[in-house]
């Protein structure tokens, strides 16, 4: 007799899932829907109650605003969980939220796919893999970020041929060297978004004796930052206090404020590339050469990051389409395909433990 496959069955009823779980911002790819969650992975804690008062874009609006016994926290801190508790009721907030949209007599026991940073180690895969079970997920995939990157953008990753890819996101900047779906090799850094916000925040404290706080410097980032000298020089207000009268006060910058106040992580960031060109075997040099490298991350939407890059290296940039949305959308052609991508996935540890 012919063996009922009940997975078969009922895998047609599982909302199945794609997680990019970001320093910054998490992302939520639902299977045939695309991605239906960005929000930022801030969560809003009451210190005394330990009860959670918002998560994602209502909590990140409270970051600098909260009475001292509330908390605004980023769980994950350069990618990785810093915060179980709190990732994991950030992960079951997302995962509620994609069920809702669902007819509520469907049963919802995702398979879920969850980009992770190179280089994390056991324990921290562990935990993201716990946390994602612990908030619903039935079974959970683990995928390197830069892969899932790389399938999001459409590239040729499972060929024999090297695909070179930058991520600078809030946390960390990752370069990979990808080539036949593995890693080939990889550098991560602790400079990327946050760290610019830093450095601009420091410059204009310096420069105007301003003090501003970090939505705003991040504000100013996005409106007028470049990473190299333009000759249209755009110009913001930011506002914050005077450091001399005490007072609030406003000043305007410009971008060529945002490029000298961001140089030195940028030049970090350059020094990486370069190491990590320095470690890539030569054929796959070769079809990174003709290829190009690859940005993605919201670090890649920095004006002129691409041609600063091009300057340094002497090979072609480009930048991802939506590189905001690249991982998660790389991740949900994954789940979409499962079977064909299965070797690019990090071994299941569950799996690896029985
Ligand atoms: P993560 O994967 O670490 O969550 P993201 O890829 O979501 O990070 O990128 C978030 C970072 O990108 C933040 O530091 C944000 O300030 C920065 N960012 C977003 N948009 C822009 C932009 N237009 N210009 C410069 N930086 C940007
Ligand atoms: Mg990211």
């Amino acid at each position: 007799m012919k063996k009922i496959n009940f997975s078969k069955i009922f895998t047609p009823f599982y909302q199945d899932l794609a997680v990019d779980l970001g320093t910054a911002n998490s992302l939520v790819y639902v299977k045939g829907k695309g991605v239906v969650i960005r929000e930022p992975s801030v969560v809003a804690i009451n210190q005394k109650t330990g009860q959670i008062l918002a998560i994602g874009r209502e909590a990140k609006i409270m970051v600098g605003r909260t009475p001292g016994h509330i908390l605004a926290i980023k769980p994950l801190v350069r990618g990785v969980i810093s915060d179980f508790e709190v990732t994991e009721q950030m992960l079951r907030y997302f995962f509620e939220k994609t069920k809702k949209n669902s007819p509520s007599f469907l049963p919802s026991f995702p398979r879920v796919v969850i980009g992770i940073p190179c280089g994390t180690t056991e324990v921290e895969r562990r935990a993201v893999e716990r946390a994602a079970r612990s908030a619903g997920a039935k079974e959970v995939y683990l995928i390197e970020e830069p892969i899932a990157a790389a399938i999001g953008a459409k590239l040729p990753i499972q060929e024999a041929k090297g695909v070179f890819i930058i991520d600078i996101g809030g946390g960390t900047t990752e370069v990979a060297v990808i080539s036949l779906g593995g890693i080939v090799t990889f550098r991560s850094l602790k400079i990327a978004g946050d760290q610019f916000n830093h450095d601009i925040i420091q410059y204009i404290q310096q420069k105007y004796k301003l003090l501003i706080g970090e939505r705003t410097a991040e504000e100013a980032k996005i409106a007028i930052g470049s990473a190299i000298s333009t000759k249209e020089d755009l110009k913001a207000t930011v506002r914050g206090r005077n450091l001399i009268t005490g007072l609030p006060d406003e000043i305007i910058i410009t971008s060529e404020d945002i490029k000298r106040a961001i140089e030195k992580s940028i030049s970090q960031i350059v020094e990486a590339i370069k190491a990590t060109i320095d470690e890539t075997p030569p054929e796959i040099l070769s079809d990174v050469m003709q290829e190009g490298i690859y940005l993605v991350g919201g670090g890649a939407l920095l004006r002129n990051i691409d041609i600063l890059i091009k300057n340094e290296v002497k090979m072609p940039v480009k930048i991802i389409d939506d590189p905001l949305t690249a991982v998660v959308r790389g991740g949900g052609i994954v789940i979409e395909n499962l079977d064909k991508y299965r070797e690019v996935l990090t071994k299941n540890l569950s799996e690896e433990l029985s």
